[in-house]
């Protein structure tokens, strides 16, 4: 993968996710019952349980795209520093095709579920 379709790859990706963390905190505002995030206001859901769910669901989503973030970040500090495309693991070129996937991946698919300490 060339360095400048890698990059085009992850900034779309990074205003993507810029997107979903900017709904998942506005979500997160509105059924945690913040009084002063928008929309929260009149708003008493009678189904205290189902409120509860929600709000734990959006606070996985917030993680979940803040761990995302972090992770084309990196990819993009790993481009940035001419490491890009190379496994973290065993050094071997990541191929095409998982990083059209997945450009922020840092290891290669032999070694996808190796825990890769940044
Ligand atoms: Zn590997």
């Amino acid at each position: 993968m060339d360095t400048d379709r890698a990059r085009e790859l992850l900034t779309i990706e990074l205003a993507d996710l810029d997107e979903r963390a900017r709904f998942a905190e506005r979500t997160r505002a509105e059924t945690t019952g913040d009084e002063n995030a928008e929309g929260a206001l009149g708003q008493h859901p009678g189904d205290y349980g189902s409120e509860v769910a929600n709000s734990m669901d959006t606070e996985l989503l917030v993680d979940t795209v803040a761990d995302q973030r972090r992770a084309v970040q990196d990819a993009l500090t790993r481009l940035e520093e001419g490491r890009y495309g190379r496994c973290a693991v065993c050094g071997k070129e990541i191929d095409d095709e998982r990083l059209e996937a997945r450009p922020e991946v840092p290891t290669c698919r032999e070694h996808a579920d190796t825990p890769v300490v940044a």
